[in-house]
């Protein structure tokens, strides 16, 4: 498989700390990177060792790359894929797609009419853990699922304390940040999220921004004509001592995943049914950005699926537009 050649639509903490090892370990090159300016271009492209460096997007795009990795303010996301996409490239757009559904909308159809990959950089789908629960459910081995519950309440680490508590950056706020990453594990293993409700707070003293820091979620989830699903989420910035996990209950049995939602593959897995509790062997080593970067390539050749496809990232968006909206009207919000 040949290497893919990629430039960087954003100079940003996620694309330093975990996508450029993971494109590089993919196999892929990193030809250089775009940012809104040219001081911060230029210092991060030094400090990574990539060779270009701009502040005109155009630029960027009539480069020799096969395809550019998205990764800056979630209000920049639309615009920035839609360009890309026109000019020729695969996008890999990191999460939420866009702010708005009919936006993301557009994105995926987009790159199905121009025959392109665009895919969503949710990191936790390609889980070794997740993909085991998908196939434990799949092969009926907790029987008929009735419900599941995501614990995902972390302590936002002072670096991110920026645009994502608000600051006047369109896109904040923790759910379209962590709910939107639950609902990329959640969508895929119980079925068609239709209905959604939930309530959002400001908790932390160090959050200025405006913008709601915690968040409990409840959504409805049907599946083929079989009994509804209800599935339950915490998310927050500011828990400090918690551990993440991921439950599903079923008629036969209960498959229950410690330290499910971190970036890191470190969890275990206990299947609890009427023979009792057994811990569920994973292999955790591989990087899930690296497993993310992979499926992308293999995308862009022909030989497999994204993680998140282009349509996974819309539905996962729609389920945190529904919450944000609910959180807001105090109301069930419906998804067509
Ligand atoms: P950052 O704040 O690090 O970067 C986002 C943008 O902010 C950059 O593109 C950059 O704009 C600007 N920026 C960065 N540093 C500075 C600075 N010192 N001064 C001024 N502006 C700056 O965001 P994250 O890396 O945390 O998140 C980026 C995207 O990735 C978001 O969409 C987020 O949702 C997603 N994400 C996904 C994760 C995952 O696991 N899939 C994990 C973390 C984030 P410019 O490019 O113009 O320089």
């Amino acid at each position: 498989m040949s290497a893919l050649k990629w430039g960087l639509i954003g100079a940003s903490d996620i694309a330093a700390t975990r996508v450029i090892d993971a494109i590089r370990s993919s196999g892929g090159t990193v030809t250089g990177v775009f940012s809104g300016s040219s001081a911060r271009a230029a210092d991060f492209a030094a400090t990574h060792g990539l060779g270009r460096a701009t502040s005109n997007l155009e630029e960027l795009l009539a480069w020799d790359v096969d395809a550019v990795y998205i990764s800056s303010t979630n209000d920049k996301h639309f615009d920035q894929a839609t360009r890309a996409l026109r000019a020729g490239k695969h996008v890999l757009c990191e999460k939420p797609l866009a702010l708005d559904a009919g936006e993301a909308e557009a994105m995926v159809q987009l790159a199905e009419d121009t025959g392109l990959v665009l895919a969503a950089n949710h990191h936790l789908p390609g889980s070794p853990l997740h993909a085991k629960v998908r196939e434990l459910v799949n092969d009926g081995v907790i029987g008929t699922v009735l419900s599941a519950k995501i614990a995902h309440a972390v302590l936002l680490p002072e670096r991110l304390r920026g645009w994502r508590l608000g600051q006047g950056t369109p896109g904040s706020g923790v759910i379209l940040d962590i709910t939107c990453h639950d609902a990329s594990v959640l969508n895929p293993l119980l079925g068609t999220p239709v209905a959604v409700s939930a309530v959002a707070v400001q908790q932390a003293a160090w959050n200025t921004g405006g913008q709601e820091d915690a968040a409990m979620t409840v959504i409805r989830y049907e599946n083929n004509g079989q009994s509804p699903v209800l599935a339950q989420t915490h998310d927050s910035f500011t828990v400090g001592f918690a551990m993440t996990s991921l439950e599903v209950h079923g008629t036969k049995g209960t498959v229950q995943v410690f330290d499910a939602m971190t970036q890191d593959t470190q969890g275990e897995i206990v299947l609890t049914t009427e023979s009792g509790a057994r811990t569920i062997d994973v292999d955790c080593s591989e990087d899930l950005y690296l497993i993310g970067l992979r499926a992308f390539t293999a995308a862009v050749h022909g030989t497999g699926v994204p993680t998140a496809t282009g349509r996974d990232g819309l539905m996962a968006l729609k389920v945190a537009l529904a919450a944000q909206e609910s959180a807001t009207s105090g109301r069930t919000v419906h998804i067509n």
